[in-house]
């Protein structure tokens, strides 16, 4: 059944767009955590309340929720959620300045208000990865230049807007008088301004600095995944505010024994005429660990075998892709008398003669070991 949100402002399933503002200004004034403080009881009725009207205040979501009832949310999908009073501020801003902006004052109007808070701009890197890297994941640490708060810096509230950073202008017409707000030019809507600049700052108070900066690669990690290292990028230029994030764009390093199709590898065995004749047994050195492969004697040149399980993972998966080993047979470029002799003895014996073989393709030689 879920949560109904009629019940929740107390407006019929009809209420118009205006009826469901009214309601939920009287909840939010009702359950305003500045007349009930300490009151949890309050508290999480405000976050309802919020809740309600963030779905019914939206006509498509209002329409999903009368259809479906609050599973229409289920999921993460667009779901409602509120776990902190001043993020239901942030959000419905424009009805809290003209709730309690006329005088009722309440502090946490007036933090979010004066405390807009602005992120700092994000950094760029790109960080080159190996075979192993994307087999095991681990830690790299980088070498970031990042702008970060001077020492010495100081910021006070913006002049211009009151700290709120937006300025109202009224202008004057035949029709009357209008009221536009704007975003404030001198402090661009931070409400903070820099009062006094620290050592080598720039003039929003920042400085270059080179920080060693911890990025934990995940295993499965490939090219074109991008990685956040939050608040890493630079800091934001207003002491009320949070920085950047630093964001981290992976490339793939080319591995010179291994190929990467996909999450398989694919990695070519090289053997002598010798080795082939006799068969054998190697060990290949994957990135996955050592395997050892047995060669059966008279292995057809080009064979390619499957090892299931023995390539890369999937990012945020157990699962693998397999490891296809291609044989080469290497022939000798120069034959001692002796050996030209032998094998010219060998040119009418039927032991040595072409098969008769179907033509296979490249997958119906894939050869299973496992299998
Ligand atoms: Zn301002």
């Amino acid at each position: 059944m879920g949560k109904d949100y009629y019940a929740i402002l107390g407006v019929s399933r009809t209420a118009t767009q205006e009826e469901i503002k009214r309601a939920y200004r009287k909840k939010a004034i009702q359950y305003h955590p500045d007349r009930n403080p300490g009151d949890k009881e309050a508290e999480e009725k405000f976050k309802e309340a919020a809740e309600a009207y963030e779905v019914l205040s939206d006509p498509e979501k209002r329409a999903r929720y009368d259809q479906f009832g609050s599973a229409a949310f289920e999921g993460g999908n667009g779901a409602p959620h509120y776990t902190d009073v001043e993020d239901i501020f942030r959000h419905f801003q424009d009805i809290f300045s003209d709730l309690f902006g006329g005088g009722m004052g309440g502090s946490y109007y007036r933090q979010s208000a004066s405390r807009h808070r602005v992120k700092g701009r994000d950094l760029r890197v790109r960080l080159k990865i190996t075979l192993d890297d994307i087999m095991h994941g681990g830690v790299k640490r980088i070498k970031v230049k990042r702008k970060v708060k001077a020492p010495g810096s100081a910021y006070t509230t913006c002049p211009t807007c009151g700290g709120h950073g937006v300025v109202r202008r009224v202008t004057h017409t035949i029709f009357g008088m209008t009221e536009t707000t704007h975003r404030c030019k001198t402090c661009e809507g931070t409400g903070r301004v820099l009062s006094r600049r620290g050592e080598g700052a720039d003039e929003n108070g920042l400085r270059w600095i080179e920080e060693i900066v911890e990025i934990k690669i995940p295993k499965g990690v490939r090219e074109g995944v991008q990685l956040k290292v939050a608040q890493k990028g630079h800091d934001a230029p207003s002491d009320y505010g949070v920085a950047g994030d630093l964001l981290v764009e992976f490339k793939e390093m080319h591995d010179p024994s291994f190929e990467i199709k996909g999450l398989d590898l694919y990695h070519e065995l090289d053997i002598s005429l010798p080795e082939a004749v006799l068969g054998t047994t190697k060990i290949v050195n994957t990135p996955g660990g050592k395997i050892k492969l047995h060669l059966e004697p008279g292995i057809d040149p080009g064979k390619i075998l499957r090892v299931r399980g023995k390539g890369i993972p999937r990012l945020n998966s157990d699962e693998y892709g397999d490891l296809f080993i291609r044989v080469n047979v290497h022939l000798p470029k120069k034959l001692s008398e002796e050996d030209r002799k032998y094998f010219e003895r060998k040119l009418n014996d039927a032991a040595f003669g072409v098969r008769k073989n179907k033509k296979k393709s490249f997958f119906e030689r894939i050869h299973d070991i496992f299998s």
